[in-house]
């Protein structure tokens, strides 16, 4: 192996390191998630609550003006019977006797739509008192996601840095074009940016991109084999290699 594979080797140990490193990054990432749907799920839980006591006190101030009213009839129907028991003529006393049957039955009205409000503040208070529950579960599993995420971190510091360490004097001896093409593909897939070149067929001068099978021209495959220059797989962007390229060892 002489210098025309060098850069390709250097990116070689770079994948290397990488892929170690999105390894955990992408465990490190499922734990994460389960981190941030309990902390969703728990600012949806406040959400709904702050929503539902909006309503709660809006019906109950529904029911304190509706109570305030109905005492002001019951009131009134207590001047009405003693305006009643003091009627001089049957006349009057039967007047009397229709607007006193009116304001009950407008009081009776009135006293059944309290009721139903006041039903409906218990119903939102049964609702809120179900979500608190809810969100005692989801407080729980947060603080136990949170605990995992932690001690993952602590579990993966050393290799971390070791890793990330490693990564950097991998990427001391190349070009910085092709550092950046490198780390635009493992950003995008999960620390793959190398592909290795197949043959289709032990017989036949037929290549692929193992990473997306799209099919590699003969003249890419020999400037691979050649020289030290790096060429992208069209289709997917992975930097494309053959097995020659590399030192064996690695
Ligand atoms: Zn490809």
């Amino acid at each position: 192996m002489g210098a025309m594979g060098e850069t390709l080797e250097a990116l070689h140990r770079l994948q290397a390191v990488e892929l170690q490193l999105a390894e955990i990054r992408s465990q490190r990432e499922v734990i994460q998630r389960r981190v941030e749907v309990h902390r969703r799920r728990l600012l949806q839980a406040n959400d709904r609550i702050e929503q539902l006591s909006v309503g709660s006190r809006r019906k109950q101030m529904d029911v304190d003006a509706l109570s305030l009213d109905v005492a002001s009839r019951e009131a009134s129907i207590i001047k009405h019977r003693e305006a009643l028991n003091n009627a001089k003529t049957n006349k009057e006393y039967s007047t009397i006797l229709a607007a006193m049957n009116a304001e009950k039955a407008d009081t009776g009205k009135i006293e059944s739509q309290v009721l139903e409000r006041m039903e409906e503040v218990q119903s939102i208070g049964n609702e809120i008192t179900q979500i608190d529950e809810e969100k005692k579960t989801h407080t729980d599993a947060l603080a136990l996601a949170e605990e995992k995420l932690a001690a993952f971190d602590e579990r993966h510091k050393k290799e971390s840095n070791r890793l990330t360490k490693e990564r950097k004097e991998c990427e001391s001896g190349i070009a910085p074009t092709t550092l950046s093409s490198f780390n635009r593909v493992a950003d995008h897939l999960e620390g793959e940016a190398m592909a290795i070149v197949g043959k289709v067929h032990p017989k036949r001068d037929e290549y692929v991109c193992t990473g997306c099978n799209l099919k590699i021209s003969l003249e890419i495959v020999n400037i691979l084999q050649s020289r030290d220059e790096i060429q992208l797989c069209k289709c997917c962007g992975r930097i494309l290699f053959v097995e020659s390229s590399i030192a064996k060892t690695s």
